[in-house]
């Protein structure tokens, strides 16, 4: 039973109600080419999830078949508590090497494209996770915990993850302690350099605390939304693959072939020497950041959102 698809009405009932909540207190967290690329980048992932989602079932299945040290039952209650928080457990590893190795970040960075940060960014997810995603549930399947419960809890985490992509919800006192909220998750999805890479959790924040990734939102630092490398474009597939492709091209130029295998598996935004002097990346100044946006005239906004609602 796929649960995210049922649960696609609720979450444009609640976009259309936070669209409201933007009318009423006159802010404005939305941009239709934004939101339009996040909803796209949705829509291609779970296309595309129809044919790559079952690597990471198949995978699972087997290793819980063969390799399984104990039998945990889906009829007992603490089976599905213990599944849930593990599952998180797994989650927080998944994103933190998400964010911290760079064949791992091409695939995740789709999620942190967005330059504004409302509902629509929770759908805003990647095509090409399931290349690698699936190895860190394996201690899921070899601790005996049985498909159907890995698979509701995995769907239970990832409609969690869903209400916390909202500007209008301050800080929630001492939930704030124990779950990833939307401050905290705010804090996430910044580029300021003192929230990168920090709050890693799905549910729980709990993780970020006990292996030092935490950090509170500051009120002297509003964030500022997006990556260090802008994707400067609406295009959904070119948003699965811009991080891929610059690898590639630095990979290609690299002297050594020591550099040109490892660049893949190294830390986020390193490159070869002989690379990162010749092509220099130049470091975006916060101060003078600027949306990406194409003015578009009203006609033309109508007829992108109607062509979108069509084609959805
Ligand atoms: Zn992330
Ligand atoms: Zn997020």
């Amino acid at each position: 039973m796929n649960y995210i698809l049922f649960a696609v009405p609720f979450f444009f009932l609640l976009i259309a109600l936070e669209l409201l909540a933007d009318r009423w207190r006159g802010t404005s967290t939305y941009r239709l080419g934004d939101a339009l690329n996040s909803l796209s980048a949705g829509v291609l992932s779970t296309t595309s999830g129809l044919l790559t989602k079952g690597i990471g079932l198949v995978t699972y299945v087997f290793a819980w078949q063969h390799l399984a040290l104990f039998e945990l039952s889906a009829q007992s209650a603490w089976v599905w508590v213990f599944a849930f928080v593990f599952y998180d457990f797994c989650y927080y590893w998944n994103h933190r090497l998400g964010h911290e190795r760079s064949i791992l970040w091409a695939a995740h960075a789709v999620h942190h494209q967005s330059e504004e940060y409302n509902l629509s960014t929770a759908l805003r997810q990647t095509s090409t996770g399931f290349l690698f995603g699936w190895i860190f549930y394996l201690p899921m399947a070899v601790a005996g915990v049985p498909p159907l419960v890995f698979l509701t809890v995995a769907a239970l985490n990832l409609l969690y993850q869903f209400w916390v992509h909202t500007r209008h919800i301050p800080k929630l006192g001492w939930f704030e302690w124990v779950f990833i909220s939307p401050s905290n998750h705010r804090v996430h999805h910044a580029q300021n350099p003192v929230y990168m890479d920090r709050n890693y959790g799905g549910v729980f924040i709990l993780w970020d605390r006990l292996f030092g990734t935490f950090q509170e939102e500051l009120d002297e630092e509003p964030v500022v939304f997006g990556v260090t490398v802008p994707l400067a474009s609406w295009n959904p597939l070119w948003a699965n693959l811009q991080v891929y492709a610059a690898l590639w091209n630095d990979a290609r130029r690299a002297g050594s072939w020591w550099d040109k295998l490892r660049i893949w598996f190294m830390r986020t935004g390193w490159r070869p020497a002989d690379v990162a002097a010749r092509y220099p990346l130049q470091k975006p100044d916060l101060a003078t950041f600027r949306k990406f946006e194409v003015p578009l005239s009203r006609g033309r906004q109508w007829y992108a959102a109607l062509q979108f609602a069509g084609y959805v």
